[in-house]
């Protein structure tokens, strides 16, 4: 468990490459902002990404960094709601997916249990990840691994695209 005072910020990052997955990823990120306990602090663009580890259509992918007085694993929990709400599925690793949302960072903490692991253990390997994150805070320090702007480079051949804003 996290000992970490709260209220902590922490980064969630999103993600849907079936049905709608723009649409998806905005009524995403408006339910994260009614989620009691969850205040959004700032949302990155829509970002199109090509899928990593798997087949099927391209991702949409964006990050939201926000603030919350729930403990990590309740946080977890409520983002599993989230998605179940939008009929989430895991026929197996890497499927595609109507929506994911990930917590990429929890304050400072990081630890590791059978349900839980901050920061996420992949996220330095993932354009889709890195570059939403950096839109939002390129000035972040991501726990064990350093600077986030020295993780980019390992990801430069990862195909990602800014998406324009919808009015
Ligand atoms: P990946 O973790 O590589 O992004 P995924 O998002 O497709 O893969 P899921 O099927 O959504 O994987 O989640 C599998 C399990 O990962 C969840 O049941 C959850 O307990 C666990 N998990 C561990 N750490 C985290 C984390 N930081 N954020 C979200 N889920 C996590
Ligand atoms: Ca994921
Ligand atoms: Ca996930």
């Amino acid at each position: 468990m996290s000992s970490t005072s709260r209220p902590v910020r922490a980064c969630i990052g999103l993600g849907a490459n079936l049905g709608d997955a723009r649409r998806q990823v905005e009524a995403a990120l408006r339910a994260l902002a009614t989620t009691p306990g969850v205040q959004v602090l700032a949302r990155s663009s829509l970002y199109r990404t090509a899928p990593v580890d798997a087949g099927g259509p391209d991702y949409v992918n964006a990050a939201a960094v926000i603030e919350t007085d729930l403990e990590a694993h309740t946080l977890l929990r409520a983002l599993q709601d989230i998605e179940d709400g939008f009929g989430r599925e895991r026929p197996y690793r890497n499927a595609p997916r109507t929506l994911d949302l990930d917590l990429l960072l929890y304050g400072d903490a990081q630890f590791s249990d059978p349900v839980l692991t901050v920061p996420h253990p992949r996220l330095h390997l993932r354009a889709f990840v890195l570059h939403p994150l950096a839109e939002l805070a390129p000035d972040l320090h991501v726990p064990g691994l350093g600077a986030l702007t020295g993780l980019l480079p390992a990801v430069s051949e990862q195909r990602i695209e800014r998406l324009a804003d919808t009015p």
